[in-house]
């Protein structure tokens, strides 16, 4: 038996170290607190779960669904996406259903790229940008991504000759890992790039619902001419605490939807009608569930940001996203600066290192755990400081 060259050029699982420290702890009955995962700790909202199980009963969803979506559900995203963004787009050629936008992430490599082509993917980003260039055998070329840039991704120094093989380019803002948020100045300029090189710019906004302060993501498709070169993703598992549920939507340019669309057909058959229902209910009911969540996250991120100031930790309090992103103090490296908390203090972060080469240096710490275990994880921090 022998497996596809693709897999063995796998990066390497980087925190397997880590991972084992933590599994003979909590073997030794250590209670160790866990801020790695970025997968929301609260509940779906009641409204969308019980649209849920009107819909399961419905026997004509129990049926092989529309591949591209039920158009009710393509209906519903492109009204949110009227109502929220003031974007104005056609449900039947402009929006595809998705099985959870990782899916619809995935699948776009295998709509455009070909083996040895090259995606651009940020230096720190979802690791989902660059997996997929690496199971269709396509390189990815890392764009640079640096605090003093605001962590925006600087596509202006790509090699020419990456740039006559490039098919996409991934952004994704606001950002996981690092909390960036973007500017509309900076979507125009990777717009005009984009254009100019014909690259498909792929816009991950899988965190336009969690905002800070006052601030609301904006879409790309905002953008003037995003809508002839952009494809923007969006999920509801972070919006509407919905991750298990798998449900997203990819929206934008007509040419790239139906070729992400294309790809589907041939290899899945869509997601369950009572999921799309229930997302309907989330996308076009009462959004009160976000704004409360968003008041949640937003003490949950005071909170881990004043410990770490507190120990001399470097962060900045993110204007968006589950995450706050944090600078190692001086002499560690991302992993070495994630064993000694989880040593010493049994908290579990998460190394930047594992977002790509710009993110050593870096830790990740999630916001998605209850608020006693959020504080008592702080304390235990704040005690090793
Ligand atoms: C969580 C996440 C996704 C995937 O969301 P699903 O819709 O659950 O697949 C995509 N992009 C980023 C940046 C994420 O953090």
């Amino acid at each position: 038996m022998r497996t596809a060259a693709c897999l063995n050029r796998i990066a390497p699982y980087l925190f397997a170290q880590i991972d084992a420290k933590r599994d003979a702890l909590v073997e030794q009955g250590v209670d160790v607190i866990s801020l790695g995962i970025g997968d929301p700790d609260m509940p779906t909202p009641d409204h969308i779960v019980e649209a849920m199980r009107e819909a399961v009963r419905k026997s004509e969803n129990h049926q092989y669904p529309d591949y591209a979506g039920s158009l009710a559900y393509r209906t519903a995203c492109a009204q949110w996406m009227e109502s929220r963004f003031g974007v104005t787009l056609d449900p039947k050629t402009e929006v595809l259903a998705l099985i959870g936008s990782k899916e619809g992430i995935f699948h776009l490599h295998t709509a455009f790229v070909d083996p040895g082509d090259y995606v651009l993917a940020p230096s720190i980003g979802y690791p989902v940008y660059s997996g997929g260039a690496t199971l269709m055998n396509a390189q990815t070329y890392y764009m640079p991504m640096r605090e003093e840039s605001g962590f925006l991704a600087d596509f202006e120094h790509v090699p020419d000759e990456v740039l006559s093989k490039a098919k996409i380019m991934f952004i994704g803002y606001p950002n996981n890992p690092t909390g960036a948020v973007a500017t509309d100045e900076y979507f125009d300029r990777a717009i005009a790039f984009c254009l100019k090189h014909d690259l498909l710019l792929a816009h991950d906004n899988a965190y336009s619902e969690i905002g800070f302060d006052g601030y609301r993501a904006p879409s790309i498709l905002e953008r003037p001419h995003a809508m002839e070169c952009c494809i923007e993703f969006f999920s509801l598992s972070k919006a509407y605490n919905m991750t298990g549920w798998r449900i997203g939507f990819a929206a934008g340019n007509a040419k790239a939807v139906s070729a992400l669309g294309t790809v589907k057909n041939n290899l899945d058959s869509g997601q369950f009608t009572a999921v799309q229902d229930a997302a309907i209910q989330a996308l076009s009911g009462s959004q009160q569930c976000i704004d409360d969540m968003r008041a949640i996250y937003e003490r949950r991120r005071d909170l881990v940001v004043d410990a770490l100031c507190a120990i001399g930790v470097e962060c900045k309090k993110p204007k968006a996203t589950i995450y706050v992103w944090a600078k190692v103090p001086e002499g560690y490296t991302s992993e070495s600066f994630a064993t000694k908390v989880l040593e010493e203090a049994h908290v579990i972060v998460t190394p930047g290192s594992g977002y790509g080469p710009d993110g050593e240096g870096y830790i990740r710490i999630s916001l998605t755990t209850p608020d006693e275990r959020l504080l008592e994880a702080a304390k235990r921090i704040k005690e090793i400081g």
